[in-house]
């Protein structure tokens, strides 16, 4: 058929496996009974009773505003000016003395598109995870670049070996660097870098920005959840001594940090030594966010700013119960899965623990494990189990019985 699309797009239509084994889930639910059903698929955080949550100080805040706040444009393209203090202020947690800019965008997807999209030409690569959130792959593919992917992993802590190889491979290439690394929390492993290995990266990066610039985005999704909180922000330090040459975007979304998912709030950090090169970010993603978005929530922007001037102690406390049901949940698995002797890949915190095979082998388990009511979702190399989504007590004995399903797929 004559293209009605642009030529250069690919048309192959997006296969969202999850949503398509979420499905399956909820139809073996109605068949089997909810208990006869293990759904380890839902990657949002889940009540012990099973439901979305939903903190109340947020949504008590965005019900709490005057209609004309809701009603509004933001005062700008770039957001509103508090609600831009306040994502430093709360993010960075005076963890950084770098220049630095904010662009609201719609959640930490639009602040990994407009970075993907505007810091790189068709054609060039972009450096991501080789087991990652599956957007970034789609990102690319929608701006007709190229992928290089690094190993995460030597054992149990990040591959720096594989980090340098594919990044001065890229740099060779094409004269700059884009990066992404998804930490802390990563997704969907839950490893979460030392400080040590964060130095690594930023002298390595230093080293290569000598030749080219140099561009790391670092996507922060789930970095309210870490189990250390605000010990958890430090590492932002290390960002400090970045070279002249180099920028940082932080990409920070309040899907998962207020759980506002649908809300689509979030905001790109554009960080370097140079205001210059700041200045120059920030130029070209205010136009991208005109041409694309144009603005952003005002109604999520000032619940934002609001719950944390007004209603700190409550957020505090409520997200706190939720980080102690998540090392709760992940402790069990971890747990029994060691007891067991099933694998999986180096978790510290956040929403997921990823079994770590081979695809073929998390082919053949992934259906087995469906036969046997248990649904999961295939990632990369892994089979992804969403703690986040997982009552205490469903979360107890899976390990046990997982690595049972797994030793029969391997042994037919
Ligand atoms: N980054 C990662 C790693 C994610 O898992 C997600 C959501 O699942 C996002 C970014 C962006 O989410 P949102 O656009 O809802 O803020």
């Amino acid at each position: 058929m004559t293209n009605f699309v642009k030529d250069s797009v690919s048309q192959t239509p997006i296969v969202d496996t999850v949503f398509a084994i979420v499905n399956k889930a909820k139809e073996a639910k109605k068949t089997y009974g909810e208990d006869a059903v293990t759904d380890a698929t839902i990657g949002s955080l889940y009540t012990e009773a099973g439901e979305l949550a939903a903190l109340d100080c947020v949504f008590d805040s965005l019900k709490n505003l005057d209609n004309k706040v809701l009603a509004s444009y933001a005062a700008g393209f770039t957001g509103n000016p508090d609600f831009r203090q306040k994502v430093i202020d709360w993010v960075l947690d005076g963890n950084s003395r770098l220049y630095k800019e904010v662009i609201a965008t719609p959640g930490g997807t639009g602040a990994v598109a407009m970075t993907i999209q505007e810091c790189l030409d068709p054609g060039q690569t972009v450096v991501l995870p080789e087991i990652a959130w599956g957007s970034y792959n789609l990102m690319a593919q929608m701006n007709n670049l190229e992928v290089a992917k690094y190993s995460l992993f030597d054992g149990d802590r990040f591959n720096m070996d594989s980090f340098r190889e594919v990044c001065t491979k890229t740099m060779e290439k094409q004269g700059k660097l884009v990066v992404v690394i998804n930490d802390p929390c990563h997704n969907p492993t839950g490893y979460s870098m030392t400080r040590e290995e964060w130095e690594e990266v930023i002298a390595f990066l230093n080293g290569c920005s000598k030749k080219c610039p140099v561009v790391l985005l670092n996507d922060i999704a789930y970095i309210d959840f870490a189990f250390g909180q605000k010990e958890a922000k430090k590492y932002f330090s290390v960002f400090d001594d970045i070279s002249d040459n180099m920028a940082v975007v932080v990409a920070f979304s309040l899907s998962k940090s207020m759980t506002s998912y649908g809300m689509r709030c979030g905001a790109a950090i554009l960080m370097a030594k140079n205001p210059e090169i700041v200045n120059q970010l920030k130029t070209v993603f205010e136009k991208d966010a005109r041409a694309t978005w144009s603005n952003v929530n005002n109604g999520a922007m000032a619940m934002f700013v609001d719950v944390l001037d007004n209603r700190l102690e409550d957020y505090d406390a409520e997200r706190q119960k939720y980080v102690a049901l998540l090392k709760e949940r992940s402790e069990i698995f971890r747990n029994e899965a060691d007891a067991a002797g099933l694998a999986y890949y180096p978790y510290r915190e956040g929403f997921f623990v990823t079994l770590s095979m081979d695809n073929d082998l998390r082919d053949r388990y992934h259906e087995a494990l469906m036969e046997n009511n248990i649904f999961t979702v295939k990632v990369n190399k892994g089979i992804r189990v969403a703690i986040c989504s997982m009552p205490v007590a469903k979360v107890k004995g899976l390990a046990g019985h997982m690595k049972k399903i797994l030793d029969e797929v391997q042994a037919a």
